[in-house]
């Protein structure tokens, strides 16, 4: 790591993340002859990557169909598609492979190095950048940045100025970086920035108890939003998290913080089942004399099972035979349509992003620059894009790193 010498350096990068990396890179190895400078604020690079994934790293995911990939994206999917052409999660897999850095795929498609040490792609990343003479700062942050003389004159953290023929904004995703409010002071938009990736507070005896169950698949929908989502849900002490939980938290968030995240969820515990009732109506005839609360259907946890019947008035040992109507419509409604209140928010510590960021109607997407200065440049989290779990994140700030790092060198 040096201190800065000279004043005038041909691209600077503001952001020593993934994107940031990724894009210093590629716009030294198109250009080696430009100097191209990484300011990170902080003392540490690439500090999300080390803590990815519990320190596992999700770097992509096995998807190599742009159109099926945008489908992850919550926001930004339908401006990806052109870029996943350009770089896809197959570009990624190739780059850190050929860089000594062997990634596997797990069953549910996401991709990791073999080793699973989010180091490797840490080394990988470094090694590169070092070997193609990318200078890097630390502990110096991009304050602000004021469009002057085909540039950018920067003011950094310790108020030293620096002029930059090309600027690329990698800030990530934190409303206190700074990023946001360069983009502003230069004439951009940001979309309101609220939390993605997020397990819901639940407060329902239901769930007393139980966590730590796992139920897969669930149908949890959000009907005042008409949003469903299917997939595995976990109950934890706070409520519920899993699969299913945190894509409707990604593909909701917005109108969830416009409503503090105080909504009515219902839960389809059962959406496999192609006639549920008749199942329930199937036992009352077949096992008339078990007791409901013991013989539980469904493949359901038992514990689970129980706190249902119970829920729907249905005690001890009430037998199947015995089940009035109303028990039955009960036991109906908490398997298939149980309702619940959420009341707020946890974020989830395998992986949380932003929602929101610059306006990407204001960006070129082809370049990831910017529609308002030839020479300003996104990547990363800083933009309005945002992916459910799974190596979708990351992979969206290879590609913006890649194509804005490739592109801020032409033409200077
Ligand atoms: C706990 C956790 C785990 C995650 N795990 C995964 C995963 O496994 N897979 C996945 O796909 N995604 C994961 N994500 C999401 C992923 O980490 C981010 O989407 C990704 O890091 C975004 O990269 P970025 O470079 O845009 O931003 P960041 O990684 O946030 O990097 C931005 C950098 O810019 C610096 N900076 C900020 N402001 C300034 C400034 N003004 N001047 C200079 N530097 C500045 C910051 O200090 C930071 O180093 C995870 C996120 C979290 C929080």
């Amino acid at each position: 790591m040096e201190q800065i010498s000279n004043k005038n350096i041909d691209v600077v990068v503001a952001g020593g993340g993934a994107a940031g990396f990724f894009a210093a890179i590629h716009a030294k190895m198109e250009r080696p002859d430009l100097s191209v400078l990484i300011l990170e604020k902080s003392k540490e690079l690439l500090a999300k990557v080390a803590i990815s994934g519990g320190g596992r790293c999700n770097v992509t995911h096995h998807c190599f169909e742009p159109k099926e990939l945008i489908t992850r994206y919550p926001r930004g999917g339908r401006e990806l598609l052109g870029p996943f052409h350009r770089f896809q999660p197959s570009d990624t897999i190739e780059w850190f492979e050929s860089r000594g850095v062997k990634l596997k795929t797990e069953e549910d498609g996401r991709m990791f190095p073999v080793s699973d040490d989010s180091g490797d792609i840490i080394r990988a990343l470094r090694a590169e950048a070092e070997a193609l003479g990318v200078k890097i700062q630390l502990q110096c942050g991009v304050m602000g940045a004021e469009q002057k003389d085909e540039g950018y004159v920067l003011t950094l953290t310790d108020n030293r100025q620096l002029f930059c023929r090309a600027l690329i904004l990698a800030t990530g995703g934190n409303r206190a970086s700074g990023g946001w409010a360069i983009a502003e002071q230069l004439g951009h938009h940001i979309i309101q920035p609220v939390p993605s990736l997020f397990s819901f507070h639940v407060q329902d005896p239901v769930f007393n108890e139980l966590a730590g169950v796992s139920v897969d698949p669930v149908a949890v929908s959000i009907p005042e939003m008409n949003a469903m989502q299917l997939g595995a849900m976990l109950v934890t002490h706070k409520g519920l998290s899993g699969p299913a939980i945190l894509k409707l938290s990604a593909w909701q968030a917005r109108e969830l913080a416009e409503r503090q995240d105080q909504v009515k969820i219902e839960i389809n515990w059962v959406p496999s089942v192609a006639h549920p009732l008749e199942e329930l109506q199937r036992m009352r005839k077949k096992f008339g004399a078990r007791p409901v609360l013991k013989s539980k259907l469904f493949e359901l946890p038992r514990r689970l099972w129980e706190k249902l019947c119970i829920r729907s008035g249905i005690e001890n040992d009430i037998q199947w035979a015995r089940l009035t109507v109303t028990q039955e419509e009960a036991l109906f409604k908490s398997i298939t349509a149980m309702d619940c209140q959420m009341r707020g928010k946890t974020l989830n510590k395998e992986e949380f992003v932003t929602c929101g960021g610059v306006d990407l109607k204001e960006v070129n997407m082809k370049k990831f620059q910017s529609r308002l200065h030839e020479t300003l440049f996104f990547a990363g989290e800083v933009l309005n894009i945002d992916g459910v779990t799974g190596g979708f994140n990351f992979q969206a700030a290879w590609t913006g790193g890649f194509l804005a790092g490739s592109a801020a060198v032409e033409g200077l």
